[in-house]
């Protein structure tokens, strides 16, 4: 199945993509984050993904305008990526809970 087309709101910083396009996104990174087995960052990969965000012209609040994802969430899941492949790729042997991290009830 292939995703949905690109529309012009796809396109260019603060501007988020079409919703159909924002679900297929996150079907897509579910799907890998299960077949993952649900691993999570670890405290300093996630802070080091959100800061990789704030820099970025793509980030709006807690989220990401290139996907459509939320930020405090997206950055959790090692499966997860950066649309743009901003963020470095995570290692095997993170697993760490993030249960405790200052960013996730945001
Ligand atoms: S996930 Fe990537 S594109 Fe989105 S705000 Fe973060 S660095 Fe930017």
């Amino acid at each position: 199945m292939s995703p949905p087309p690109n529309t012009p709101s796809d396109d260019g910083p603060r501007h988020p993509p079409s919703l159909s396009r924002q679900t297929w996104n996150l079907a897509q990174a579910l799907a890998e984050f299960a077949a993952d087995g649900f691993k999570t960052a670890s405290k300093e990969e996630y802070g080091a993904r959100l800061a990789i965000c704030d820099a970025c012209d793509q980030r709006q609040d807690n989220r990401c305008m290139k996907c459509g994802c939320r930020l405090s969430l997206k950055a959790k899941g090692r499966a997860f990526r950066c649309p743009l492949n901003k963020w470095p790729a995570l290692i095997e042997s993170s697993n760490k809970s993030m249960d405790d991290s200052p960013h996730a009830s945001e």
